[in-house]
């Protein structure tokens, strides 16, 4: 088996497309070898092997270890130098690189390979010994922490010390002799707390250091960070082993990150950040403030400390050419990591760079503009939920801003919330439902669950790449990072400003990620403009797009906000939700409660001016497009009161005898109620409450087209449906209401009767009961909780623990279960369109906004979704990437 490719030297095996082989970094890394840029040689050790691995005791096959080291005599012989050798060592890289990225989610050794013996030689070499003691302890550090599992902080302490006790205030003080001696004492601590030496045999390193690699995929930072992006376990991580290059050779050596377009907002110029003199991992990790790549970058930072522009102009210019030619490459913006190495420029990766949601579309937008890319290429490259972004709010330019401070806008939009101190605070108080901004001096992959549940991230230290910044743009809040201004006093937990003011934990504060401005107290906001970039794209998204896209509106505002995301109609309208507000809940009590049908009639009199105003407004608002209107589907316990005193107060309310009112509500109790008097059930029990439903729809109707000019689209539609006989019934009621009010109103109206398909058996016999109903609508929020046997309404305590065991991998709830429920969907159009070859179908559910969902529905032949206004949007974009 193959378990080892090689690159180097202008050439690799396997590249780009061997992804799913090599991990993200490595694929990468053979491409650009293969391209003949200056990338040190290595290898990768591939995925399959994590799952070797893992299987068999944590063990490394033998034939790996033999493919290993014929790499290794590869990379002596491309680099003159030899591992373990005693003139010119050889050291190495260990990194992981999963299919996916998990940035810093997993461990890396670096410097592998020096022992006490390697140290002298690689200092001779280098003809510096400082440089050569300060590789060691790095490694030393980092080797204890990943493979001996010693906590990095016992050497943190002891560096501290003895830089206090040399009265130095930097690492970079510290001459040779001081770095052996602390090498010295990082050994002895090792010896302590583990009770064994150091390991001097570089090849026992590389195997520890590779094993240790393979093992922290699954530790839990990495755990979590798959479960949040549902990157499946048996995936595993690739390890690249690959010849060091060294940023700390002095003051021709740097390592940096860049981006070849900025990836806040798209902007077509490079973009990134360097460390003179350091090391690779000092960059990420916001330890010391990097500088600007380019003058351009200097100027906006405002910074005087030098770009790598104008400190290394030649470097630069090769560097400025290799992002050029990556990107023409693949053809999108490259997040690049780079070293130099006393002038000699080295590429330590490439991969597609994270981006904002505004960067993305601009980038898209572009690069259809440069010939880059094509329209539907350019639809392809946006992720439909990440559109979520730009419907987040925006400060209101009105209001008059107090600015407490400022600092790098690292993440777009605003969110206002109490100042919290800790990932845990942030958690808890999600938890009780408060909204919080997490403040921190930098965060770290620990902080992850923290800055999930806040809105919004500010930190006072680190650069536009640093942690926080790139995890914030991924999940989409807003973020201000860099804010030096600002003092974290984590004793007393305050946020110190300029100008002396104080911030509590608890405090409000309102953050602009746009502008890197933190403003006092809960600030107003708006909703942006979705035009420019958004407005082209989508309008090569509507083009490649089969199905429509119809929206869930109950409310006239709904159905509004929908229009104005591209709604093509209403798939859904819950007529019971219009009673949910101020005192109608009363009347729907009323109806609910009475005793017999005189009572009922009394109280649905009532009811239908308000329902016939409700649906005139939003025909108005749909003007001529299609609206789906459903029958009344109430779960009754929704509309009851339950304790005595709501009971008391429900019975004040209707001037009721309380002790009346508990008979009727015990008298009502459904042991099940979402499989009980619900649907067309309560049509058939009750048809004056159908026939009230459809003189308002119809009369609204003739209202509308009145006003508008034009006849809406009107489809009523029977919910909960099992039997062709049931729907039968209830589209007979309709029927008879129909000519009614054609009758006394002398206008016509049409309409297409059908149906929800949201029961197994519903489905099952869908081609007889489409021999009434003109249309299908799944509603997949039942037909889940029915295919299931799972109660909708109770699978939340379950569920988690069904995807922490791998019994499943998705709420089925949130996105559709393609074999069983998808199953039945599939038969029941296919059943469906038998009877009725023009059977109109739709789906309705929650899954209608899913973008996984939207694409089972493309490939079913559904002709729309229909989902919530917000996710109108998404639903557009993913229908089309499903058509594409
Ligand atoms: C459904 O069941 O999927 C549906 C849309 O109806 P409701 O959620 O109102 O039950
Ligand atoms: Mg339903």
């Amino acid at each position: 088996e193959k378990w080892v490719y090689r690159f180097g030297g202008g050439k690799a095996e396997g590249g780009a497309a061997d992804v799913d082989r090599l991990g993200g970094k490595g694929a990468n890394l053979a491409e650009m070898a293969s391209l003949g840029l200056p990338v040190p040689p290595g290898l990768t050790i591939v995925t399959d092997a994590c799952a070797w691995y893992f299987k068999n005791g944590r063990t490394l096959p033998d034939a790996l270890k033999a493919q290993v080291l014929e790499g290794i005599v590869a990379m002596e012989a491309e680099t003159g130098r030899t591992f373990g050798g005693s003139a010119k060592p050889l050291l190495l890289s260990i990194r992981s690189g999963a299919r996916a990225s998990m940035p810093g989610m997993m461990d890396t050794v670096l410097n592998l390979g020096l022992n006490d013996e390697t140290v002298q030689a690689l200092g001779h070499d280098a003809g510096d010994a400082r440089f050569a003691w300060d590789s060691y302890r790095r490694f030393i550090q980092m080797y204890a922490d990943v493979v001996m599992g010693l906590d990095h902080e016992v050497f943190e302490e002891i560096l501290e010390d003895e830089k206090g006790r040399l009265g130095h205030d930097y690492d970079t003080d510290l001459s040779a002799v001081e770095w052996q001696h602390v090498v010295g004492l990082y050994k002895q601590v090792v010896e302590e707390e583990l009770g064994e030496t150091f390991p001097q045999d570089p090849h026992l390193q590389l195997w520890k250091a590779i094993a240790a690699v393979f093992s922290s995929w699954t530790n839990p930072r990495a755990a979590t960070y798959r479960a949040l992006h549902r990157i499946p376990e048996h995936w595993g991580t690739a390890v690249n082993v690959q010849a060091m290059v060294f940023g700390n050779l002095g003051s021709s050596s740097a390592t940096g990150v860049a981006f070849t377009r900025n990836p806040s907002t798209g902007e077509r110029s490079l973009y990134g950040e360097f460390l003179v003199n350091a090391q690779g991992e000092d960059v990420v990790a916001g330890i010391r403030t990097p500088q600007a790549l380019t003058e351009e970058g200097r100027l906006a930072s405002g910074s005087d400390r030098p770009s790598m522009e104008k400190l290394m102009p030649e470097t630069f210019r090769e560097f400025r050419a290799i992002c050029d030619r990556l990107e023409a490459h693949y053809r999108d913006m490259q997040d690049v990591e780079f070293t130099v190495e006393r002038g000699k420029l080295w590429m330590l990766q490439t991969r597609a760079g994270k981006r904002t949601t505004r960067a993305a579309l601009k980038i898209a937008v572009d690069m259809v503009d440069e010939g880059l890319l094509g329209e539907e290429e350019a639809v392809t490259r946006i992720e439909p939920p990440s559109l979520d972004q730009l419907l987040h709010p925006t400060i209101d330019p009105r209001v008059e801003r107090v600015v407490l401070g400022s600092g790098l806008p690292a993440s777009p939009g605003a969110a206002a919330g109490e100042i919290v101190f800790t990932a845990e605070d942030a958690v808890e108080a999600e938890a009780e439902g408060r909204k919080v901004i997490l403040v921190r001096i930098e965060t770290s992959p620990e902080d992850i669950h923290g800055m999930h549940a806040a809105e919004a991230i500010l930190t006072t230290r680190g650069g536009m790449t640093s942690h926080a910044a790139v995890v914030a743009r991924g999940m989409g809040i807003p973020c201000i990072v860099g804010a030096g201004t600002m003092r974290v006093d984590l004793r007393n937990e305050q946020l110190l400003c300029p100008g002396g003011i104080v911030l509590k934990r608890g405090d409000t504060v309102t953050l602009d990620g746009s502008s890197g401005q933190v403003l006092r107290g809960n600030v107003p906001m708006i909703q942006p403009e979705l035009s420019g970039d958004f407005g082209r794209l989508m309008v090569w998204a509507d083009k490649a797009r089969r199905m429509t896209v119809r929206t869930n509106a109950d409310t006239p505002q709904d159905a509004r906000s929908a229009r104005s995301f591209g709604a093509e109609g209403i798939g859904l309208c819950r007529t019971e939700h219009m009673f949910f507000e101020g005192d109608r809940i009363q009347v729907m009590r009323e109806m609910i409660l009475a005793e017999d049908e005189a009572g009922r009639r009394q109280a649905l009199a009532r009811l239908l001016p308000m329902q016939r105003s409700d649906f005139t407004e939003l025909f108005t608002i749909m003007h001529g497009l299609p609206v789906t209107i459903r029958l009344l589907d109430p779960p009754l316990h929704e509309f009851l009161p339950k304790s005595d005193e709501e009971i008391a107060e429900v019975a004040k309310a209707m001037d009721m005898e309380p002790g009346f009112l508990r008979r009727r509500v015990d008298a009502l109790h459904e042991f099940n109620p979402m499989l009980g008097h619900r649907g067309c059930r309560l049509a058939i029990s009750y048809p004056e409450i159908a026939e009230m439903q459809a003189r308002a729809i119809f009369e609204a109707a003739v209202q509308a087209a009145r006003v508008t000019g034009e006849a809406v689209e009107l489809e009523i539609m029977v919910p909960l449906v099992g039997l062709r006989s049931e729907l039968d019934y209830v589209k007979g009621c309709i029927d008879r209401v129909a000519e009614d009010v054609a009758r006394e109103s002398g206008v016509e109206i049409g309409y297409l009767a059908g149906t929800m398909i949201e029961l197994p058996r519903a489905a099952l016999r869908a081609h007889v009961i489409a021999e009434t109903a003109e249309f299908f609508s799944f509603g997949t929020n039942d037909l889940t909780q029915t295919t299931f046997g799972m109660s909708r309404d109770d699978a939340a305590a379950f569920i988690p623990t069904y995807q922490r065991k791998g019994i499943i991998e998705q709420d089925p709830f949130i996105s559709l279960d393609f074999d069983g429920v998808g199953e039945l969907i599939q038969l029941a159009a296919e059943r469906g369109r038998q009877t009725r070859a023009n059977l109109k179908l739709g789906i309705c559910g929650e899954h209608g906004g899913d973008p996984a969902s939207i694409t089972f529905c493309e490939n079913a032949g559904l002709d729309y979704v229909s989902c919530s206004p917000f996710r109108v949007p998404i639903a557009r974009l993913a229908a089309a990437q499903a058509a594409i």
